[in-house]
């Protein structure tokens, strides 16, 4: 049987249920779910603000695009990054025509304090912050350096749905968090996300331009809701970015489901764990200080890495890698070879299988064939 690294799974019949209800209602687009879901993931993380949109990827852009309006921010001020990254992360500091600034990431895969902190400069502006595989890394001390530094801190939490850090949800203490619920992250719908501003002006300033710069409240000052519907102002030249509620409607049943799945997670992340304890030639990801992941993601490091994923493929295992070193893309090829650590261990990654229909018998035969054929020469990459 095949082994896949990731197979979302929908509680099918619940989401049928929510999907119809917007279906007979007539009401698949913004409002009445997506307004649902905003309020659910307000009351499940304890985040102050919250607006779903269609994508991550689209929220952390908005996120830049807010700031540089409030902020007087300008084309080609930094926003510092990591390079071991889904490359959306790094496409927002783009498409608002600001900078990427690649800084090195520690063991825990997220970005190193000490690196982000010597790669600020007088244009520096914000630091992008990957929670990867829901793991916190040295996220305290990044807050603390942003903070230090005048520096707005954006969390991506792509793969953070559920993470938390001593004890609470992350995300409370970002500037803005930004949450992926695309179709195989660990809260699945489709395409989605949410953004989530600490200040409740940003929020309703990302509202307006999620939806093409629209100022809603014109017409809601009337207060004839369906009269002068059209009697909106357009203020700023805005995206269309917002969700939608059949997204949202699969989010809320995906939502209930959170905890008890990454609780899965994080089974299946000791089971793995169990299975390499004492094994020299596995290296394994550390958690961060206080970090409860949502296991998104398994990852460990090896130096033969790609023999490795080859010899698994034979045996139907089919694991994946986060990531490869981004500034290794044409796109980002100036900053090549600034981040040595990062692209040290973009070479030793391994995620293997994660989802909820791996069981122990899994882990078992994944456990013992990568204590068979993995190789570790810790000569390799120097910590
Ligand atoms: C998936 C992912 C994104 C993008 O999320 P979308 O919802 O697909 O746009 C951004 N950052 C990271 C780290 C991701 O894994």
């Amino acid at each position: 049987m095949t082994i896949q690294l990731f197979v979302p799974k929908f509680r099918v019949d619940e989401c049928l249920a929510e999907i119809r209800e917007c279906l007979e209602r007539g009401w698949t687009g913004m409002g009445f779910k997506t307004l649902a879901f905003e309020h659910a993931w307000k009351t499940y993380t304890g985040l102050a603000n919250a607006h779903f949109l269609s994508s991550n990827t689209v929220g952390l852009h908005l996120a830049l695009e807010v700031y540089k309006k409030k902020y007087g921010w300008q084309d080609g001020d930094e926003v510092i990054t990591t390079p071991l990254t889904f490359i959306s992360s790094n496409h927002a500091i783009v498409y608002a025509n600001m900078k990427p600034v690649f800084a090195d990431v520690d063991e825990t895969l997220c970005l190193d304090p000490f690196s982000i902190e010597q790669r600020i400069t007088s244009r520096t502006r914000a630091v992008i912050f990957v929670g990867i595989g829901g793991n916190t890394g040295h996220y305290k001390k990044v807050r603390e350096l942003c903070t230090r530094q005048g520096l707005k801190l954006i969390l991506d939490g792509a793969h953070m749905a559920g993470s938390r850090l001593d004890g609470s949800h992350v995300g409370q203490d970002a500037d803005v968090s930004v949450f992926s619920f695309q179709a195989v992250k660990n809260l699945p719908t489709a395409d989605s996300g949410m953004i989530c501003f600490s200040d409740a002006a940003d929020d309703h300033m990302a509202r307006q331009l999620s939806w093409l710069g629209i100022n809603k409240d014109t017409f809601a000052r009337t207060g004839s809701q369906g009269v002068y519907k059209w009697m909106y102002d357009v203020e700023n030249v805005g995206y269309k970015y917002h969700g939608n509620s059949i997204m949202a409607a699969i989010g809320l049943v995906s939502l209930k489901y959170l905890d008890e799945d990454n609780a899965y997670r994080r089974q299946l992340a000791s089971w793995y764990e169990e299975e390499f304890t004492g094994a020299s030639n596995i290296l394994s990801v550390p958690m961060g200080p206080g970090c409860e992941s949502s296991r998104h993601l398994f990852q460990v490091r090896v130096s033969n890495r790609e023999e490795l994923l080859q010899a698994l493929n034979e045996r139907d295992i089919y694991p994946g890698v986060h990531y490869r070193d981004n500034t290794h893309y044409q796109m980002y090829a100036d900053s090549h070879g600034l981040c040595p650590f990062s692209h040290a261990l973009s070479e030793e990654v391994v995620s293997l299988p994660m989802h909820m229909g791996i069981t122990r018998d899994d882990v078992r035969v994944i456990g013992a064939a990568v204590r068979e054929l993995a190789v570790y020469d810790s000569g390799k990459v120097a910590a």
